[in-house]
């Protein structure tokens, strides 16, 4: 996605340890423009999937399913980040390591807002080693959900998320590849379409 691509490479930031900083417009600052055409785009790459709910991550996957949700008319779900889980039966729980964090979350979701058969996107702000996704396809599956795919707005293609999770025969629309960065430099480079 051109938008995308440009406004990365105005506006982020290469930090060492292989992180893209993009709080300008999308971590913590965020631009609602580009996030309708984000929301558009992922309409666009979905448009033949029957797609009954989005299912993302806290914090950063909020806005963005929120704004794409309007385009599909249809429900967004998060996964809640917790430190200390109640085993109460009532929720489906995962672990999850933080690549930015450098720690492992309990995951939950309640068994209210997930149920067997219901068609679900999964939406994320980055795919880095694919933990996040993979801790939410887990979830799903033990929840009997179909997966339609993968929406992510920047890939980091160095690293094998997305290499993983389209071997397992998913779906996974990435509007941004990034093929390498350098801190010292700035510099981002992107895969072309
Ligand atoms: P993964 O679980 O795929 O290793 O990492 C994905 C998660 O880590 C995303 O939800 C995102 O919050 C965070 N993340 C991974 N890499 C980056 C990065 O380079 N920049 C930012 N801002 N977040 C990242």
């Amino acid at each position: 996605m051109k938008l995308l691509k440009e406004r990365i490479q105005k506006d982020g930031t290469v930090k060492e340890g292989n992180v893209l900083k993009v709080d300008q417009f999308l971590n913590h600052q965020m631009d609602i423009e580009l996030l309708n055409e984000i929301g558009k785009e992922f309409k666009r790459r979905f448009a033949d999937k029957k797609i009954e709910k989005i299912l993302t991550i806290e914090s950063s996957g909020i806005g963005i399913a929120c704004i794409a949700a309007q385009y599909f008319h249809v429900p967004v779900v998060f996964a809640k980040k917790s430190q200390s889980v109640n085993l109460d039966g009532e929720s489906f729980i995962t672990k999850i390591e933080s690549f930015t964090h450098k720690r492992t979350y309990d995951v939950i979701v309640s068994k209210k807002y997930l149920k067997k058969g219901e068609h679900i996107l999964i939406i994320d702000d980055f795919m880095a080693n694919g933990c996040a996704v993979n801790g939410l396809l887990d979830i799903l599956e033990t929840a009997g959900a179909v997966v339609e795919g993968v929406g992510i707005v920047i890939e980091k293609g160095f690293q094998d998320g997305g290499k993983m999770i389209r071997e397992r025969g998913i779906q996974v629309e990435s509007l941004a590849i990034v093929d390498g960065m350098d801190a010292e430099k700035g510099t981002v480079t992107f895969r072309e379409a």
